[in-house]
This record gives C-alpha cells, sequence and structure tokens, in this order.
C-alpha cells in the first residue's frame, strides 16, 4: 500500500517549532502526520496505529466532522482561523492544573517538568489563592483544580494549599503526585484528606521494577504499594497513572487494570499515557505507541476489557483520549457500563464532563473503575484542531490558561513556545 492522502491541518516543526501544514495520511501500518519545515526538511510521525476506516470512524464517533475535514491548504486555514500555537486556550477546560513547585524529591533523569536552567518556581499561598480565583472565575464554579510539580508535597504549606482550594469551593482537587511522600506517612496522608483533598492521581508504571529504573533511575514498587496503601486508609480516590512505553511496559496494563480491580473501591480509575517527548530528546530514541495498540493491548492482557468497550472522551478532541467505564460485580470482576458508539453533542458538555469526573474520581463506596487515558501531543505530532479542544489547561502565573500540550512543547533543541514552567 501507497500513501493515502485524508486531511490537512497544522502543526510545528519539531526543530524550529515554526507552524507548518501537515497532511494525515493513510499508509500499511497506519495514519502518519507528514510536515515538512522549508529550513529542516520533512518529518513523518505516526499517530494512529489502525485502518484509516476504523480512525475515520472514530474521529466521527468523537464528533469530529469527517465530511469537512480540510482537504487544502485554504480549507484548513479557515477551519482553523484566529487560532495558533501560542495562544490561549480557546475551549473550556474540565480540569486546569496549578503549577504549585518546580522542586521535587526524586530527580528523574526523563521528567519533563525539570529544566535545569529554571529558576526556583514555587508561587506562595497568597498568588497561589489569587490564580485559584481567576481560574474559577474564568472557567466556571464546577471546573477541577490540580496541582503539579515538580512534586506539590515538598511544599511545606501543602496542607494550607488544599484548604484553600477546598474553601473556594472545588468539587475535586486532585494532587499529582509520585508518591513518595504518601508512602512515608500514613499521618500525612491523614491530614492532607482533611484538608481537602479528593484525589490522588499517582504515578503507577508497572507491578515490577524495570520501568522504574528506567524513570527514576532506582527501585519504586516498594513505594507505590505503599503509596496506594496509605492513602486508601486516609480515604482518597485513587486514580493509577501509567506512562506506556513500548518495549518497556506495554506488556503490564493488564496487571495494572488487575491490581486497580483488587483495590476497589479505593481506586477509582487507571489512566494510561502514551509517551510523549517533551524536552531534548534524541530523535533516533523515540518510540511511539498510539491509543489503538494500547486499546489492544489492553484487551488483550485483561479478561474482562474489551476493545469495543472504549470510545473517544465526549469534550476534548477524538485523538487526545480514550474512556471506558466498568462496575464490580459480587464475583470481584469487571462489567463494562461504556461501548464505542457516537458520542451525542450536547451544547453544555463541559459541565457534564466535570460533574462526571466529581461523580466517579472523588471517594465513594461505589465500586465503580474508569479505565482511558490522553496521548499528549509533542513537537513531533502536534495538531491545531487538537489544542482548539483542549480540555486540561496550565494555569500560567500571569493568570492565563493555556493548552497542556502547547505549555509544554519543545522542540528537539529545548526551544519552547511558553518559556518558564509555570
Ligand atoms: S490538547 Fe493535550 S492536554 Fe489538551 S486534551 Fe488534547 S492531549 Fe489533552
Ligand atoms: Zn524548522
Amino acid at each position: 500500500m501507497g500513501t493515502r492522502f485524508l486531511y490537512k491541518t497544522k502543526s510545528v516543526c519539531p526543530v524550529c517549532l515554526k507552524t507548518v501544514y501537515a497532511d494525515i495520511v493513510e499508509r500499511s501500518d497506519g495514519i502518519y502526520m507528514d510536515k515538512s519545515c522549508d529550513k529542516h526538511g520533512p518529518f513523518s510521525t505516526l499517530i494512529w496505529a489502525d485502518r484509516a476506516e476504523n480512525y475515520l470512524r472514530w474521529l466521527d464517533y468523537g464528533l469530529v466532522d469527517t465530511a469537512a475535514l480540510p482537504q487544502t491548504q485554504a480549507e484548513a486555514d479557515r477551519a482553523l482561523e484566529g487560532l495558533s500555537f501560542s495562544g490561549c486556550a480557546c475551549s473550556l477546560p474540565s480540569s486546569s492544573a496549578l503549577m504549585t513547585t518546580n522542586r521535587c524529591n526524586m530527580g528523574c533523569p526523563v521528567c519533563f517538568t525539570r529544566d535545569k536552567k529554571e529558576p526556583l518556581h514555587e508561587p506562595s499561598l497568597a498568588e497561589c489563592e489569587k490564580l485559584m480565583r481567576n481560574y474559577r472565575e474564568k472557567a466556571g464554579q464546577d471546573a477541577a483544580i490540580e496541582f503539579c510539580g515538580g512534586e506539590p508535597t515538598v511544599r511545606e504549606d501543602i496542607f494550607e494549599l488544599a484548604g484553600l482550594a477546598r474553601d473556594l469551593g472545588f468539587g475535586l482537587i486532585q494532587l499529582n503526585t509520585n508518591g513518595v511522600k504518601l508512602a512515608e506517612s500514613g499521618e500525612f496522608c491523614r491530614k492532607l484528606r482533611e484538608s481537602g483533598v479528593t484525589t490522588v492521581y499517582l504515578g503507577f508504571d508497572a507491578l515490577h521494577e524495570e520501568p522504574y529504573y528506567a524513570k527514576y533511575g532506582k527501585p519504586m514498587l516498594e513505594t507505590k504499594l505503599r503509596a496506594v496503601e496509605n492513602a486508601a486508609a486516609a480515604g482518597f480516590a485513587i486514580v493509577l497513572v501509567c506512562c506506556v512505553i513500548p518495549g518497556e511496559n506495554d506488556g503490564d496494563l493488564g496487571a495494572i487494570v488487575d491490581y486497580a480491580r483488587e483495590h476497589m473501591p479505593a481506586v477509582k480509575g487507571v489512566y494510561f499515557q502514551p509517551i510523549s517527548y517533551f524536552g531534548i530528546y534524541p530523535p533516533d530514541r523515540i518510540r511511539r505507541i498510539t491509543i489503538p495498540d494500547v486499546i489492544r493491548r489492553l484487551a488483550a492482557q485483561h479478561p474482562d476489557v474489551h476493545v469495543e468497550d472504549f470510545g473517544p472522551g465526549s469534550y476534548d478532541h477524538a485523538q487526545c483520549s480514550f474512556n471506558g467505564a466498568y462496575m464490580q460485580d459480587k464475583s470481584g470482576r469487571l462489567r463494562p457500563l461504556t461501548r464505542f458508539s457516537r458520542r451525542r453533542p450536547e451544547p453544555g458538555a463541559v459541565h457534564r464532563v466535570r460533574s462526571g469526573l466529581v461523580n466517579t474520581w472523588t471517594p465513594s463506596g461505589r465500586r465503580t473503575l474508569t479505565i482511558g487515558g490522553m496521548a499528549f501531543q509533542d513537537a513531533w505530532n502536534i495538531d491545531l484542531m487538537r489544542v482548539k479542544r483542549c480540555s486540561i489547561q496550565i494555569i500560567q502565573k500571569d493568570g492565563r490558561l493555556i493548552p497542556l500540550c502547547t505549555k509544554y512543547l519543545s522542540g528537539v533543541q529545548g526551544d519552547k513556545l511558553f518559556p518558564g514552567i509555570g
């Protein structure tokens, strides 16, 4: 099979980050993004390992008008008029992240938030309060908040920060963490839960050590397991987050789902993020895994999970995320509550997504589990059509809301559209 053109969009040159037109095309092993920079030449990246027919159906079910996909540069210009990679978000977020600190207690070799040229970034409580108030005004009272870093738990005032968010009225207050502090102390977990954090979003890449060695440079499995135990005892909702790296942990997806199943109802979700490449990264070391590969592996590795349980997100762009919901039956098995089907267009979709998040990802005795994931974009595969519908945004220190994928976008030599971590 040769190359079959599907549609045109806009992306960036992975070297200089200049905006370029991109062709989305089908080849024998999947859908690619082809693009070319005047200065830096052509680039081609796998974006969806499936046939065009299935890819287009996925887009269609995720409310992309596939009959109107741009066929020429002029049509792409029209479809993306007024938008740029360096602009603010143009859709409301379902959830946004407050960069609480760029300090961390791990110093991982591959961390994308660590930028050695970066000075300390740790907004004071008063600054955080101002940013969170402003965020609620802009995004709406039902928007969720995430504390991210660095590692938010290294802030000595993390309890006060959580209390502030609770007093401001956030219904879902999520802590994105490596779990080290949670594993160290049940008392710390209890205080954090009492302060208002509802949800622990815990990096959890496998049930054996190799992926942790690769990521953290040391064994971490015991820490992760203890973090789950302590967080469950403190009454948090827990979401396990696995960065999927082909050849590293893509054989462990079923085992992670099963571990989650065994730790319901505290564990409410498992979220798989196909690896994306931020920061300086040699192109020949890039290994890709795409959403359909992750879904196929999940179905092959866990008896209760099936390919047709999953569909695209109903609010963000169809290529950004996938989701399925499950209920645990009396025998302990997972039963799917969702099926691959066309999403219904709704005017207030973001509010439905937000209330869905509160229902599924805050503490409760309900034995439901969401399995899903988001494929963050990098300089190789970023697509302005996706950025346009971004649902996860970063609260910048100047108060602007920026799509996560453009906020952290970096060229192969480390250039950025938005310098600075916060
Ligand atoms: S643009 Fe990036 S952060 Fe936003 S919804 Fe898509 S993958 Fe997620
Ligand atoms: Zn270039």
